[in-house]
């Protein structure tokens, strides 16, 4: 049974206990607090309850019909709007990165923002979900999302700094980092390019030669659950917005409607997909 919407809004549906859920789009996580407390406020005033979406939106539940218009027009007024259902490219989730995050070896709330501005809510032949980290040991689960990207550092080494302190062989967690004769050493087909070496050595001795993220698509978090196909090892920021513009052209010419992303690459195959992507 397909859920009520309020004027033709996926967003703003009818629940079973008879009143509408307002689903507000909210990306990469981030509110300010004006819009955080005008949501307490519009709940106070029209619904029963607040809450926070899997993928990180904020619904306001129990609000009958006749406030809806109130309600929504005092949201609009702060920047919040229903949004995010349905065929469309949703909202796009996110971690905190390098802003707030020790361990991040990426920026991620602009990147967020900037893919949200550009394309939340264009119509796409099945919902497509982005999914950001700022690093290898992913919160947010990107690997999990139709479209996924995963901050790096390739790490360098100047020998001629290191003192053999060993601080990055402790913080490295899947043993690339080694010291032989006292001096540190990479092991790159262990290494992950998370960064802690590099933001852990006291003297500098590691460095990032390069930081980009590794970009997923395909994954899917619901039943069957599917981790994503690695479409690129390492895209430098600026390369992120034609990588995902070239995806949805391919995507949304051949995809049948109704189609994630990954039953559609399951049709033409993962290697096909990928040249048509990568050569458009
Ligand atoms: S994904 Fe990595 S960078 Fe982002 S919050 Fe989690 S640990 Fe920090
Ligand atoms: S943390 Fe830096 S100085 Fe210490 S061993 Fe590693 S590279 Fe050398
Ligand atoms: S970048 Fe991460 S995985 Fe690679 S050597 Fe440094 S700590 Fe280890």
């Amino acid at each position: 049974m397909k859920p009520e919407m309020y004027k033709g809004m996926p967003a703003v549906f009818k629940r079973r206990d008879g009143n509408f859920e307002i689903k507000l789009l909210v990306t990469g996580g981030m509110l300010s607090p004006e819009q955080i407390k005008r949501v307490g406020e519009v709940a106070g005033r029209y619904g029963a309850e607040v809450h926070l979406t899997v993928r990180q939106e904020v619904s306001i539940l129990g609000v009958p019909e006749d406030k809806l218009e109130e309600a929504l027009a005092e949201l609009e007024d702060v920047g919040l709007r229903p949004g995010s259902a349905g065929m469309t490219f949703r909202n796009v989730i996110s971690c905190l990165g390098d802003t707030y995050c020790f361990k991040a070896a990426a920026e991620t709330t602009a990147l967020a923002k900037e893919i949200g501005e550009r394309f939340t809510g264009e119509k796409t032949p099945g919902p497509l979900k982005v999914g950001i980290g700022g690093c290898p040991f992913p919160c947010t689960r990107p690997q999990f999302n139709d479209i996924g990207v995963m901050g790096r550092v390739r790490p360098e080494l100047d020998l001629v700094k290191c003192t053999g302190c060993g601080k990055c062989v402790e913080v490295c967690k899947v043993g690339a980092a080694t010291l032989v004769d006292e001096k540190a050493v990479i092991d790159y087909d262990r290494c992950i390019m998370c960064g802690r070496c590099v933001v852990n050595c006291p003297v500098g001795a590691r460095y990032s030669a390069e930081d980009g993220y590794m970009f997923f698509v395909g994954g899917r978090g619901s039943w069957p659950p599917h981790e994503g196909w690695i479409l690129q090892d390492f895209v430098s920021r600026e390369d992120i917005m034609p990588l995902i513009e070239r995806i949805l052209v391919v995507y949304k010419e051949q995809a049948k409607p109704g189609m994630r992303l990954r039953e559609f690459i399951n049709t033409i195959g993962f290697e096909e997909f990928k040249k048509q992507v990568l050569t458009s």
